[in-house]
């Protein structure tokens, strides 16, 4: 069955034109489940009742909508699928399912759609009543841990813009007690679960979705381990690897992540994006928004530098520093050159285990960019 393409009547705004290299997705009939089992790559499931918010995060996250046009987003009544692997450096894909799906529906191939999946993403509307988004979550939580134990199970507490601080902890508190609980009666009390308080009009949808992400990357703890290496040999406080795309950080140091500082990372990105998409495209056909050449060195008015650093074509290095420490640039810039060859050899290796083994479908993984040393990486 074929459904119009969304993102023809939904053009990509903010930072990345859709040049950039978003890919269009498509949409899929619950019912047509079948044409999806071809599919190998890596699923996180966006779940939750109708209205909750997931195709805005969605859009928000992977796609450059602004959140205010969300208010236009239709209901989401089929299954859409979004390959995000074409321009990010993860590559997984995002389900996003609409609200009103029933697991008991026959036509719900639910080894299929739960059988490869990494992530399930439960979204709960923070600002609506949310004892029916608890009772559903429980049911969804059960049923997709029975056909798959690894799955990696995600609660955003979504829309909590509209909360005051005391009201979002107690909410959070409530959430989460009430989910245990449930649990433990339905003798499920095994299965772990994480929560996030996320809201499309802050960065804490990209800090929510960074986490999930980091999960699913084997790698993380070589990539954080090379993060301390490389900010304590060169005066750095924070670095953060970030996939340019998406905004999400792949990994960072192992210091605390403050809002603030992650906020201002992300910021970077998108000046140097805007700058380079304004003043830097030799050809407006040319995806050359980031390249090989992208550095950029921003000094704000409390002694700290913010430095960022192409690591390839999808990832970006942004480091937080005080201005003095910034003094010896060089030391930094020789460090940088050993942590992107270093990250290069990590990948290197994942390649060729991945080929030698071909365990391309690892279940759950998130599958990397493993052409390096091909146009990925700029040496
Ligand atoms: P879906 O049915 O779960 O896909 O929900 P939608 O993505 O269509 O969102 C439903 C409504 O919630 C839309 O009007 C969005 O603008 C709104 N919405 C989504 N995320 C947020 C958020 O973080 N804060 C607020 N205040 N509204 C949101």
């Amino acid at each position: 069955m074929a459904f119009p393409n969304d993102d023809e009547n939904y053009p990509a705004v903010g930072s990345f034109p859709r040049e950039f290299g978003y890919s269009s997705g498509g949409e899929y009939d619950v019912n047509g489940a079948g044409t999806l089992v071809s599919e190998e790559k890596p699923r996180i499931l966006l779940m939750g009742l109708q209205g909750s918010g997931k195709s805005s995060i969605q859009k928000v996250v992977f796609h450059k909508m602004s959140p205010n046009e969300t208010l236009f987003l239709e209901n989401t009544t089929k299954i859409v699928k979004d390959d995000v692997s074409n321009s990010s450096f993860v590559q997984f894909q995002i389900w996003d399912f609409p609200g009103q799906i029933d697991f008991l529906d026959p036509s719900f191939d639910s080894e299929t759609i739960f059988g490869g999946c990494g992530a399930l993403i439960f979204v709960i509307d923070a600002q609506d009543e949310y004892s029916v988004a608890l009772d559903k979550l429980l049911v969804t939580l059960s049923k997709a841990y029975a056909v798959n134990s690894n799955i990696r199970f995600e609660v955003f507490i979504h829309k909590v813009d509209g909360l005051s601080e005391d009201n979002k902890i107690e909410t959070q508190g409530e959430i989460h007690q009430k989910t245990n609980q449930d649990l433990m009666h339905s003798k499920l009390d095994n299965i772990n679960v994480c929560f996030y308080l996320t809201s499309i009009y802050d960065h804490s949808i990209f800090e929510a979705f960074s986490k999930v992400v980091q999960k699913l990357i084997p790698q993380l703890p070589t990539l954080e381990n090379l993060l301390n290496i490389f900010i304590s040999n060169s005066g750095i406080d924070k670095a953060f690897l970030f996939d340019v795309v998406s905004k999400i950080y792949i990994a960072t140091d192992s210091s605390a992540v403050d809002m603030q500082s992650y906020e201002l990372c992300c910021d970077m990105i998108d000046v140097v994006i805007d700058v380079s998409c304004i003043y830097g495209c030799k050809d407006e056909t040319e995806n050359g928004a980031f390249d090989e050449q992208s550095s950029s060195i921003i000094k704000l008015n409390n002694n700290t530098v913010l430095y960022l650093r192409e690591v390839n074509k999808f990832l970006a290095l942004v480091c937080i520093m005080r201005e003095d420490s910034f003094e010896k640039q060089g030391i930094i810039d020789y460090n940088f050159h050993v942590f992107r060859q270093a990250i290069q050899e990590v990948f290197n290796i994942h390649r060729k285990t991945l080929e030698s083994s071909e365990e391309e479908k690892s279940p759950g993984g998130i599958n990397m960019r493993s052409s390096l040393t091909n146009d990925a990486i700029r040496k």
